[in-house]
């Protein structure tokens, strides 16, 4: 078995309209792109941030800049129109967790996937305006932050799979626009995520996204893998992607790595329930 959930039907572009992209045809161009890659499990996961109800979570500046659709629609159209897995990327917003669920137990998802985009009202992989790095914090201090917010998203119980784990890592270290990033063992920072992990019961997402941003790396490290393999935390695999082209992007990797871990599942979501399918 191979799982793409954490796909999104258009790309993170201004000129992206639900009615272009929420069509019986787009998701046909995506189930044709999955299947040629052997990719039977197939779901959606819109960014929360998409839709004017997220607003009652949040109403961070980019976040009202971005909230054009209506979610139920949605909903609606994946249910009704496509065969696809229904889910959703919610940001993990710190404080909001009532709010968060509201809008989650709302709608009936077959998973929702938990992200941390944010550390306050600043983003980990943004450039300009909402760029966290740059104001003078160590990258000790923003990496503690971000895995430690992490860790308190899974501990909220809102999310079944968290999302490309170590997001901190993005820029990588190279030029132009690599960052700083802390000396020594890392899995001092991942220590409290995987233990949150496993408390929470939520699955991990290996995400072969990192391929294709400056770091150019899956997400997670092998070392936090190997720790969430040890805690017993399962895995989910997707490619996060934006267009039909970018499903299993670097699957073979991905597939060469998991097996490197000693990862021989993964999961399948349906209605929010978890089963585990061998991988591949
Ligand atoms: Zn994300
Ligand atoms: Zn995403």
């Amino acid at each position: 078995m191979l799982t793409d959930y954490h796909v999104h039907l258009r790309p993170d572009i201004w000129d992206s309209p639900a009615e272009r992209y929420f069509t019986p045809a787009n998701a046909e161009r995506y189930r044709e792109s999955a299947a040629e890659k052997g990719i039977a499990e197939l779901g959606v996961a819109e960014h929360i941030h998409r839709f004017t109800q997220a607003l009652a979570i949040w109403e961070h500046p980019w976040w009202r800049q971005w909230a054009h659709d209506d979610v139920d629609a949605y909903c609606g159209f994946v249910r009704e129109e496509t065969d696809l897995r229904l889910g959703i990327e919610a940001d993990f917003v710190a404080g909001r967790e009532d709010r968060i669920a509201n809008f989650l137990e709302a709608r009936e998802w077959d998973y929702v996937v938990g992200s941390v985009h944010f550390l306050q009202d600043r983003a980990v992989d943004m450039d300009g305006e909402w760029d966290l790095w740059g104001r003078g914090e160590s990258p000790e201090r923003l990496w503690k932050r971000y895995f430690d917010t992490l860790a308190e998203a899974a501990r909220s119980g809102l999310y079944d799979i968290m999302a490309h784990p170590d997001l901190v890592k993005i820029w990588g270290r190279r030029p132009p626009q690599g960052r700083p990033v802390p000396e020594g063992d890392p899995r001092r920072y991942y220590e409290p995520a995987i233990e949150a992990f496993a408390d929470a019961g939520v699955a991990i997402e290996v995400s072969t996204a990192g391929l294709r941003k400056p770091v150019g790396r899956i997400y997670p490290e092998r070392d936090m893998l190997a720790m969430a393999v040890e805690a017993g935390v399962p895995v989910a695999l997707s490619s996060d992607a934006h267009k039909p082209d970018q499903l299993g992007f670097g699957y073979d990797r991905a597939l060469e790595f998991l097996a490197e871990a000693g990862v021989r599942e993964i999961c399948v979501f349906e209605g929010r329930e978890r089963r585990l399918e061998p991988v591949g």
